[in-house]
């Protein structure tokens, strides 16, 4: 049985699928088209990131497709109806990278309060601005909102309870009842109550219709002038113009993106140049650990998948002789 990979992943975890299947795998593929569908003409299995468009016109150029690993857990790039009408089983690495974008969530948070920490050039400078960088917040004390109170958002809120913020949450798909909220120590509230008390609102939703520009001008409105906004979950969930806009305004203290509406984020973007804004490509669920993790897990998944299969068909064979 052939395996396709089309984007990085863990060696080891290459080194555990070869020794039961064929496997091609190569991190450029994400960028080859032509190249990747022409492989996927007779693979059973393909293991993707976040790039890799899993359309229906890709699943049909893989006629044998029996499962698709995905490295991380936002399925937006894969078509779920697609695979299903299929028969093909999608395997995320559900809570794998979890700990990865937690401590982005509070690393960023502990910044964008403070705001003293890129002082390092204009101190090497003899700039000295100390009375400018006085005047940052503690996390202790401070609320933290957890929009999206999934297994990223509870994690987030366990290490911001274990800092002395209050937290506070909202989901719709989780009652005032569910267990998640006494667990972490959160509470409860409606998304409104969540935005006007925060000081530091973090984003934890799937990318669907009904979050698309969740936080939009109006919402943005709502915070307070030195809350920080951090969204690790998916581009296309903010407004980046009206983000951009309130932090050179001074309507919003600070923001921390790690995904963007396009990535890569082109160098036009209204967010080049806002203060107290940090940006990163996309990394916030990679660390050496999570890759680790996330590798493996998808790995055994989908090896247990191919394996399945292999001996169902076995047994159908030897029913049908
Ligand atoms: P999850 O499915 O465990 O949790 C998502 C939660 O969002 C669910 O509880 C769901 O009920 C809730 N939700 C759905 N619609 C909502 C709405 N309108 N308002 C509030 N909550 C809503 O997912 P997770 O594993 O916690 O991941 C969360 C997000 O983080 C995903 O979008 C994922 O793609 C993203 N992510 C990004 C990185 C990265 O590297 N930046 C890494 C991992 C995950």
């Amino acid at each position: 049985m052939k395996i396709i990979i089309s984007e990085f992943i863990d060696a080891s975890a290459v080194e555990s699928l070869a020794s039961h299947f064929e496997v091609h795998a190569d991190a450029t593929l994400v960028d080859r088209p032509d190249a990747l569908r022409s492989l996927l003409d007779d693979a059973d299995a393909l293991i993707v990131r976040n790039r890799t468009q899993v359309t229906p016109a890709l699943l049909d150029d893989a006629p044998r497709l029996i499962a698709v690993g995905r490295l991380g857990v936002g399925l937006d790039n894969i078509d779920l109806a697609a695979c299903a009408q299929r028969g093909v089983q999608v395997f995320p690495a559900t809570g794998a990278n979890a700990r990865a974008v937690a401590e982005y969530v509070i690393a960023t948070a502990l910044m964008l309060l403070r705001r003293a920490y890129l002082s390092s050039a204009s101190v090497a400078a003899g700039e000295w601005p100390r009375a400018a960088l006085s005047s940052g917040r503690e996390l202790a004390g401070s609320t933290m909102a957890v929009i999206g109170f999934g297994a990223i958002g509870q994690l987030v809120a366990r290490l911001a309870r274990a800092l002395d913020m209050r937290v506070v949450g909202y989901d719709p798909q989780q009652p005032a009842s569910a267990a998640c909220w006494s667990e972490t120590g959160a509470q409860c509230v409606t998304f409104e109550h969540a935005l006007r008390t925060a000081d530091v609102v973090s984003v934890h939703v799937p990318l669907i219709d009904a979050t698309r520009n969740l936080l939009d001008a109006d919402r943005l409105s709502m915070l307070k002038p030195h809350a920080a906004v951090i969204n690790t979950s998916r581009g296309g969930v903010i407004d980046e113009t009206a983000l951009a806009e309130a932090l050179r305004q001074g309507r919003l203290g600070g923001a921390a993106l790690d995904v963007f509406a396009d990535e890569p984020l082109k160098a036009a973007s209204p967010l080049a140049g806002a203060p107290n804004l940090i940006l990163t490509p996309h990394i916030a669920g990679l660390t050496v650990q999570s890759n680790e993790r996330v590798s493996t897990l998808v790995a055994a998944r989908v090896k247990q998948a191919l394996l399945d299969h292999r001996r169902h068909s076995q047994q159908s064979e030897k029913i049908s002789t």
